[in-house]
């Protein structure tokens, strides 16, 4: 019998807690996860490497990829700023029978979601509050200012399209959260 890959979607807006949580799957041999590395326009944080957080393109280099039919989604998550899932990264994964875990924002959920139907789930995960989210980003100091303000508006807008998602989490004790997220995933791959 051919296993069927499955593919777990998390979103969840800034601050959420989401990269600890996605750590903490990816961390679990037995969910047999790759990470979707997605390609980005933005420009690279200090601590970032090419190839294992994101593919950094330049925004040109981007948008030819978009023209050539490359990915499987894409966004302007932030003005200017575009993400998207390349098809070749995709494909990789699936020839090696991993199942896969993406990180991306909610549209682009729905996307892929849409894409891969019944064989994937969408997984939301909401900071407690929006202003204990801004607290977190803010304390992370990766962003400026105005770069801060742009995030809590999308965090306003994310929250509102959830409830598109197939499951919600609120992260609001780490420890309960990463439970809670484990076992929803270990369900849906039938383990
Ligand atoms: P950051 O700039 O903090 O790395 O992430 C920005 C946002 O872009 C995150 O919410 C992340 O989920 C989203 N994102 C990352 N990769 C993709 C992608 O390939 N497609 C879409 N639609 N969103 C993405």
């Amino acid at each position: 019998m051919i296993r069927r890959n499955k593919i777990i979607i998390i979103s969840g807006t800034s601050g959420s807690g989401k990269t600890t949580l996605i750590n903490h799957l990816m961390n679990k041999e037995e969910l047999n996860l790759t990470f979707s590395i997605s390609a980005c326009s933005r420009k690279r944080r200090p601590l970032e490497e090419h190839g294992k957080d994101y593919f950094f393109l330049s925004p040109q280099k981007f948008l030819q990829k978009i023209k050539n039919n490359d990915f499987i989604e894409w966004e302007e998550v932030y003005p200017n700023n575009f993400y998207g899932t390349l098809k070749s990264s995709v494909d990789n994964i699936i020839q090696s029978g991993k199942n896969i875990l993406f990180d991306v924002d909610v549209k682009g959920a729905l996307s892929i979601k849409e894409y891969f139907q019944d064989q994937a789930c969408t997984i939301f995960i909401q900071p407690p509050s929006l202003e204990v989210a801004e607290q977190r980003l803010r304390a992370r100091q990766t962003e400026s200012e105005k770069d801060l303000l742009v995030r809590v508006n999308k965090m306003k807008k994310e929250i509102r399209f959830s409830n598109k998602m197939d499951y919600r989490l609120i992260n609001d004790d780490l420890k309960i959260a990463r439970t809670e997220l484990y076992n929803y995933v270990v369900k849906f791959l039938k383990l």
